[in-house]
């Protein structure tokens, strides 16, 4: 379209910069949801909430690195935690216990009431992984339930039904698992339970039927970080799944820290038996934790038994690194502080409100969603609850706002979510609502 030709020529450094990558790295990236068309931009700095681009564009950032950047680009305080770590220990990674680990459990299992025990791990992905496993090995069960459109990380067994064509996913009621990728073996879809989100009465009637196989249930308390769980539906989950003796897993990869800084958990009042967290706890390095009760996350400890076949392994090379633990409670520590985390809510409430009110005001179909700290722009006036609700926003009318976006200095991705950070102040947010003005005086023409 001319919106992608004016992306293209205004980009002439990103686009050959591209062509060079795509000889030595797959596709030109390293993740399948980093491409879109025609070429991704690319970054070189970034500063508060400001992205620099190779060909000297300037953005406000809403990808924030998928939300893991709640306190913006290099913050002072996660400088000055990386400084300290440099000071003491250099570049050190000790595979092995250090301080700072314990300081930062003790914050978390004071923070998330679910919480008895945690685990480190170097993602989200690891720590989804590390919760099914617990789960299944403290049932003896085989399979895993989980939400169509719900997203859990890279790996096989959650990698059923992430973003399924519906017309392949069978009725909504009685959802069917689609793998989402190549070589993800047969086994998973086999034993994958799909569950509709929000919808109880379908929910309560899959899961009483197949309890017996099923394990666990895992799911984001909010779908993609921005369509809510019913209370009354997550309650009726939580108490369902204790009666039937399923484990409840919360992936709060993207809702921790950003919901409330005890996480969906807190937001709701519901304490599910395992937590994985992710991207905000990590202060911009890598990280995962699985936290939860003592019963499961006790599975894993090596002091059970010296015997292979009663412990549930767990390992990792870099789990607990110095680096992304001391960036973890500098983020923790600052959002603690009272005033901080409610500012970006409030901020981001100010954003969408702006959003919400040129929508109107320029007569398009759009409307803000979210809750906290994560929102998305949706091209429908619909009430929206559950995946297949979604249909109608991957569409051109958001793609084309999306381009205009960028093209006037606003950048979460083309239809990606948008996160909020401490460093989108005023200006920022002023800049961001001239910037969708501009764009959508652009698109009633
Ligand atoms: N779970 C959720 C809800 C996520 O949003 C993500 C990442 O986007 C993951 C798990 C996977 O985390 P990671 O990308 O760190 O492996």
């Amino acid at each position: 379209s001319s919106l992608q030709t004016a992306f293209q020529s205004n980009r002439p450094h990103s686009a050959a910069f591209f062509e060079k990558a795509k000889q030595t790295m797959s596709g030109g990236v390293n993740g399948n949801l980093r491409y879109f068309a025609p070429f991704p931009i690319i970054f070189e700095k970034a500063k508060g909430a400001t992205l620099h681009d190779v060909d000297g564009h300037a953005y406000v950032d809403y990808l924030l690195s998928y939300g893991a950047l709640m306190l913006g680009h290099n913050h002072p305080e996660i400088m000055a935690a990386v400084q300290r770590v440099w000071d003491e220990q250099g570049t050190s990674s000790f595979g092995a216990t250090h301080p700072l680990e314990l300081d930062m459990a003790e914050e978390l299992v004071a923070l998330f009431p679910s919480f008895d025990q945690i685990r480190f791990t170097n993602s989200g992905l690891e720590a989804t992984l590390f919760a099914l496993r617990l789960a299944l090995a403290a049932t003896g069960r085989t399979h895993v339930a989980k939400f169509e459109g719900h997203y859990h990380g890279a790996h096989d067994h959650v990698l059923q039904s992430v973003n399924p064509e519906v017309g392949a996913a069978g009725a909504a009621t009685a959802p069917l698992p689609v793998p989402e990728s190549l070589g993800t073996p047969d086994y998973y879809r086999e034993h994958s339970v799909i569950l509709p989100f929000n919808d109880w009465d379908a929910c309560e009637r899959i899961l009483t039927e197949k309890a017996a196989q099923i394990a666990a249930v895992i799911m984001e308390p909010m779908l993609s970080g921005y369509i809510a769980a019913e209370p009354q539906f997550m309650k009726n989950l939580r108490d369902l799944t204790k009666q039937l003796g399923i484990i409840l897993i919360f992936d709060e990869v993207k809702t921790g820290f950003r919901i409330e800084v005890g996480g969906a958990q807190t937001y709701y009042d519901v304490e599910p038996d395992l937590t994985a967290l992710g991207k905000v706890v990590g202060g911009g390095f890598p990280i995962g934790i699985v936290g939860g009760k003592r019963s499961i996350m006790e599975l894993a400890s090596p002091l059970r038994s010296h015997k292979k076949s009663e412990v549930v392994f767990h390992s990792g090379t870099f789990n607990g690194n110095p680096l992304s633990i001391a960036t973890g409670l500098a983020t923790i520590r600052y959002l603690k502080q009272p005033g901080n985390f409610d500012q970006i809510v409030q901020r981001t409430l100010e954003l969408r409100t702006g959003i919400d009110e040129l929508a109107k005001e320029y007569g398009l179909p759009l409307q803000t969603l979210g809750t906290g700290t994560i929102f998305n722009v949706l091209t429908t006036q619909e009430d929206v609850h559950h995946y297949r609700d979604l249909g109608a926003n991957h569409n051109q009318l958001r793609l084309a706002l999306d381009y205009l976006l960028m093209e006037n200095g606003v950048y979460s991705k083309p239809l990606n979510r948008f996160s909020m950070s401490a460093a989108h102040g005023p200006e920022e947010i002023k800049a961001t609502l001239d910037a969708f003005d501009k764009s959508m005086a652009a698109l009633k023409k």
